[in-house]
């Protein structure tokens, strides 16, 4: 970690002693532990997943909606101890799984937390995609369900909304490698292992929206998409003006329908109704 290159951005820096594009150091950093009920029916079940949301990102997209955990590192340090006892308060509280949410650039300071004690219940490992082979797998015997977003096929949209224009051509390989990886299997009514690839439709973007699903449906197998409806107006979008609005139904069926047409059997869809600020967690931290 003293030259990190543990995602794409590859800053390089000692994180010992400076924060690097992630916006955090080594210390790791998160803004709250809680059982979450708003993930896919599988991964929240009755009980709710054990979700972890750690600060600051690796890929920063200006519509963020948990944007002062991810740009402005809000959060609270924890010793890697400190997160192994997060960990069994989760189980303890009968979480379904623990759902570290944005966890890339804490990679390392995570799997040391895991080498001294591993959950019994599965790892999910929740990402926006933008990750390296090298990286994943380093963590991949450690991570039980991949929840991988894929947001952007073209550079543009990737420049224009994160500034990061080789994001499809990372996280194209990235999600390849974990459909490679683990194949799912379900346990009453519950994912324990396997990949659910999340797209989330955004205003003005469904044509983005539909080259990704062709480039998932040949690869995907008998793992999940997730077509999400929620976007809300939110972060740092000013100059964006597609970004002021939520999407419309129109345009939310159009890349549902889609989806129907090539034929993705196993699929998750979002109540239209799920975008709103009310779904943005209260930070503790
Ligand atoms: S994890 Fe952070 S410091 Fe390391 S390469 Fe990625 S953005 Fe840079």
């Amino acid at each position: 970690m003293s030259v990190c290159t543990v995602c794409p951005n590859n800053c390089k820096v000692d994180r010992d002693a400076k924060a690097g594009g992630c916006g955090v150091t080594n210390q790791i950093k998160l803004a709250k532990y809680a059982l979450h009920f708003y993930e896919e029916p599988v991964i929240s079940g009755e009980n709710g997943s054990g979700a972890v949301f750690f600060s600051g990102c690796s890929l920063n997209c200006a519509f963020c909606q948990n944007y002062e955990l991810s740009h402005k590192a809000r959060g609270k340090e924890f010793s890697i101890d400190g997160l192994i006892t997060i960990f069994k308060e989760l189980e303890e509280m009968g979480a379904n799984n623990i759902n570290l949410v944005n966890p890339t650039h804490y990679s390392l300071q995570i799997v040391k937390a895991l080498d001294k004690y591993r959950p019994n219940i599965p790892i999910v490992w929740n990402t926006h995609g933008y990750e390296t082979l090298q990286n994943l797998s380093i963590i991949d015997p450690y991570v039980d369900i991949y929840l991988p977003d894929l947001k952007y096929y073209t550079p543009s949209r990737a420049r224009r909304y994160t500034k990061k224009e080789n994001y499809f051509e990372r996280a194209k390989d990235a999600i390849s490698f974990m459909l490679n990886a683990k194949k799912p299997v379900m346990e009453n009514g519950l994912l324990k292992r396997g990949v659910i690839v999340r797209h989330l439709v955004l205003p003005e973007n469904t044509d983005d929206s539909i080259k990704i699903l062709e480039f998932l449906r040949p690869i995907i197998g008998d793992n999940y998409l997730s077509i999400m409806s929620q976007y809300t107006p939110f972060g740092s979008i000013e100059n964006l003006k597609e970004l002021n609005r939520k999407i419309t139904r129109r345009e939310y069926q159009k890349v549902v329908d889609k989806a129907l047409s090539l034929g993705f059997e196993n699929l998750f869809l979002q109540d239209f109704t799920s975008s709103g600020e009310e779904f943005i967690p209260d930070w503790d931290y």
